[in-house]
């Protein structure tokens, strides 16, 4: 356990987020996963692709989603214009949508962390900027259930997918879901927040967190920007560190 009270330990969480935790840190500070709030991003974090682009790339009728893509990857339009852009080009029924998330797989280590945490008291939140229907799918494919999903709305209408996204931010149009809102909220006061991710869609967030488990162009961003992070190559490095911290 942490030697100050929560009260009093708000205030140097909140120092320690501007520059991060590594794993030294948690163990300094005696890190117990009830104290954490778990933030996961899930295309090619949970899942083993990134669901998004697979999909679109799989059901799009032309090729104008890719000018969107680099668009979006360069910095010039917001994920809510790029997706809303990029679904225009879809054409998949309810039944071939199904079909192909059938398909998808997520990471095996995945129904550990959740297992360990669940043991712990701990419900995990998925934040992503890809869309509920298809996070609920995917996760039912694999008896995963009982975890919250914070991410954009998807309907379908005879072949089209139509968008929506509650949790955008109008100060910010960067992302279609505003990661870094869902972090700093009422909920988050007094907690460790933990992050893990992979993408561009976690750079704004993953500042805020106090721990960061980082892949790919989120470990690059955040090496650039001078934040500790500890990387990972699947989950199961994930649940290694966290089966450390459960002091079990
Ligand atoms: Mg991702």
């Amino acid at each position: 356990m942490l030697d100050l009270s929560l009260s009093e330990k708000t205030s140097s969480l909140l120092r320690a987020s501007s520059t991060g935790w590594d794993m030294s840190d948690a163990i300094e500070q005696r890190l117990n996963l009830s104290q954490c709030r778990f933030f996961f991003d899930f295309d090619h974090t949970i899942s083993k692709i990134d669901v998004i682009d697979d999909l679109i790339e799989h059901f799009a009728v032309d090729q104008k989603w890719r000018d969107l893509e680099q668009r979006w990857q360069s910095g010039e339009i917001g994920s809510e214009e790029c997706l809303r852009g990029q679904f225009r080009s879809v054409r998949v029924t309810q039944e071939k949508l199904r079909e192909y998330l059938l398909g998808i797989a997520i990471d095996p280590d995945f129904y550990r962390i959740f297992n360990l945490l669940k043991k712990a008291g701990v419900a995990p939140l998925i934040a992503s900027d890809s869309f509920d229907l298809l996070i609920e799918t995917i996760l039912k494919n694999h008896d995963v259930q009982g975890i919250n999903i914070l991410a954009n709305s998807l309907r379908i209408e005879g072949d089209r997918l139509i968008p929506s996204f509650p949790y955008r931010n109008q100060a910010c149009l960067r992302c279609a879901n505003c990661k870094t809102s869902l972090l700093c909220n009422e909920d988050s006061l007094k907690k460790v927040l933990v992050y893990i991710g992979d993408g561009r869609s976690d750079y704004c967030a993953s500042l805020s967190a106090h721990m960061v488990f980082a892949k790919d162009s989120l470990a690059e961003y955040l090496r650039n920007k001078g934040k500790k992070f500890i990387p990972y190559e699947t989950l199961k490095d994930v649940y290694k560190v966290l089966k450390g911290l459960s002091h079990e």
